[in-house]
């Protein structure tokens, strides 16, 4: 994949008019721990919670991109003073206080929810009875989920979306949510991953169409951040997509029209970085922007 430095970027970054950016939130703006405050090792920064402003004084709206639930983020967007975000691996997108549920090829007729059709389709039990010992609940951060089921231990997707479609579930696929931190021997040892069962046709770039869709927004004026390989395909329907240093390995694996724009420095510092970036191209094209130089 076409990867660029920052520093290399000026005319991939000059074609856009930002408005809009999609952030990932774990490994890119915040560090260790989850928190705003804190690098990947735990040292205390200021670096994207300074960028948040200065995204915000520029008119820069940051939508958070997450596998968070509606109600994690609701809170994450109050705390941060953001409005819009995309949950659950795109299955929710929430607008202010409203949430609006993306059913991708789920059923509509077995639940209020698409993680209610996946429960009592019979799909998760029979994705979890295809695997014991090697898949289980992602408990306790299964509660409250409106759409997706969240799993881990180490299965072959390809293999699991067999199961799956074998079974009469077709419209249901499992997505490789990462690598786990935690320690879950019981689940064979090794890696152990995050999944999302989802609906088919469901993704976080599906609804970052759509969230441009319903704000008569073009690619131009938005823009993607990650530090993962899921975090790219994103990068599908916006204008430029960045990788924080420390999601750079990420770039072998994107698929992308646009090059991968690399940040100088990890999570924080290099978010702030690409908002720099973003928030100059925006003020250019603006007469007297009031004051959005920013720090860090
Ligand atoms: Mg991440």
């Amino acid at each position: 994949m076409h990867t660029l430095a920052l520093v290399e970027a000026g005319p991939v970054l000059d074609r856009l008019d930002p408005v809009v950016l999609f952030s990932d939130v774990d490994g890119t703006l915040v560090g260790r721990g989850g928190s705003l405050l804190a690098d990947l090792d735990g040292r205390p920064t200021v670096a994207a919670a300074e960028a948040l402003v200065a995204a915000g004084r520029a008119g820069l709206e940051v939508v958070l991109v997450s596998g968070r639930t509606r109600a994690q983020l609701f809170e994450a967007c109050r705390l941060l003073g953001l409005r819009d975000a995309i949950g659950e691996l795109g299955a929710v997108l929430v607008l202010g206080r409203e949430a609006e549920l993306q059913w991708g090829a789920s059923p509509r007729d077995l639940g209020a929810t698409p993680a209610e059709a996946l429960a009592r389709s019979g799909a998760l039990a029979a994705l979890l009875d295809a695997f014991p010992g090697r898949l289980e609940p992602h408990t306790p951060w299964t509660e409250g989920r409106q759409g997706t089921a969240l799993l881990r231990g180490r299965v072959e997707v390809a293999e699991a979306d067999r199961v799956l479609s074998v079974a009469g579930f077709g419209w249901a696929a499992v997505r490789d949510n990462g690598r786990l931190r935690g320690s879950y021997p019981h689940l064979g040892g090794g890696e152990t991953h995050a999944y999302h069962l989802a609906p088919a046709g469901v993704s976080k770039a599906a609804a970052a169409a759509a969230y441009l869709a319903r704000r008569g927004l073009g690619a131009s004026q938005a823009a993607a951040i990650g530090d993962a390989p899921a975090d790219l395909e994103v990068g599908a329907v916006t204008g430029a997509m960045f990788l924080v240093a420390n999601g750079a390995w990420a770039a072998a694996e994107a698929r992308l029209q646009v090059p991968v724009v690399v940040t100088p420095s990890a999570a924080g510092e290099g978010w702030a970085e690409a908002v720099r970036a973003l928030t100059g191209r925006r003020q250019a094209g603006r007469p007297a922007a009031d004051g959005a130089a920013t720090g860090g």
